[in-house]
């Protein structure tokens, strides 16, 4: 192997590092144990050292005992699920990422304005389910280009569409001009809701394929913008895996790349990249950094993890 080049940006997102950081504050500053509903991100090991740390992971919140802390995960949940933890008298602490919480305001602007909302997303995952909750009624799940051919709307209907957070910045392209060629005078947000970490790190692997042999995309097998990676890569050209870790690696697929491109999703930790380089550079070759754009997005703590942690005079 001849070279092993790194995206930038790559790993955590600012919503990722928030969502981690109130876990890890949450079990500071509360009484044990802090629940979390659902995986807080999409990665086995994030979840696997939270849960070593004290964190108690609960698929549904009848699992959380009355009166206990429990954290909402950074792809939001629904209007039904705030109000079930609320009759329960749990505290929430409220992971979601603030541009997923944005594109609920937006649902709830256009459902209250009397809109019909196609939600572009994958079917199944905990944003979308979050989001269509947010307007049950009025929320049509539009998954491919397909749905946006076929699905049927009453003339005179005011129509907007919104979309998920992580999906491919192209395949949502195309999407939204078939809704726009079948209905002109259909509203959406300026820019895809696509968040800019995912905008981002697509726009990097995309040239990083062009430059490699292989790409190796570190993330979790449910990760959706993990998974986006690597269909991106391929869409270059690329031959391209998504590994857990390391030890997903198979010698098959390296024996014949030259150069090798690393990314991470916005939720793998860079702990799993080091680990990745080193195991390739058991076969030689130089590291090399491709930087197609610098970060500097932070999101602030929730106010009640901050009161909370003034009041107890912890510092965080
Ligand atoms: Fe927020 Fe984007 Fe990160 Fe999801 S991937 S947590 S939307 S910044």
């Amino acid at each position: 192997m001849k070279k092993i080049i790194l995206a930038a940006p790559r790993g955590f997102c600012a919503g990722v590092v928030r969502a981690i950081d109130i876990v890890n504050i949450a079990l500071e500053v509360f009484s044990r144990p802090v629940y979390v509903r659902k995986e807080i991100v999409h990665n086995r090991h994030v979840v696997s050292e939270l849960q070593n740390r004290g964190a108690i992971f609960v698929e549904s919140l009848d699992e959380v005992p009355q009166n206990k802390t429990v954290i909402f995960s950074a792809h939001g949940v629904s209007p039904q699920v705030r109000k079930d933890a609320k009759k329960r008298g749990l505290r929430i602490i409220d992971a979601t990422c603030p541009l997923v919480t944005k594109v609920h305001l937006e649902a709830k602007r256009y459902a209250k304005n009397g809109y019909t909302i196609l939600l572009i997303g994958h079917s199944g995952h905990d944003e979308v389910i979050g989001t269509m909750g947010v307007a049950p009624d009025k929320i049509h799940l539009i998954t491919n280009e397909q749905d946006a051919k076929n699905i049927k709307i009453i003339s005179g209907t005011l129509l907007a569409y919104l979309t998920q957070t992580t999906l491919s910045l192209e395949d949502t392209r195309k999407i939204v001009s078939v809704l726009r060629n079948r209905f002109p005078s259909i509203e959406g947000p300026p820019s895809e809701d696509i968040c800019y970490a995912t905008q981002n790190r697509q726009m990097a692997v995309r040239q990083l394929a062009r430059k490699s042999d292989l790409i190796l995309v570190v993330g979790s097998q449910n990760s959706s913008n993990s998974n986006r990676l690597v269909e991106e890569a391929i869409k270059e050209g690329t031959p391209a895996y998504l590994i857990e870790d390391y030890k997903s690696i198979q010698n098959d697929w390296i024996k014949k790349a030259s150069v090798i491109g690393v990314t991470s999703g916005a939720s793998a930790p860079e702990m799993l990249v080091s680990q990745v380089v080193t195991w390739l550079k058991k076969n030689g070759g130089k590291i090399e950094q491709l930087i197609t754009q610098s970060e500097n997005v932070e999101f602030a703590l929730p106010i009640e993890l901050q009161t909370e942690s003034k009041r107890r005079k912890i510092a965080i």
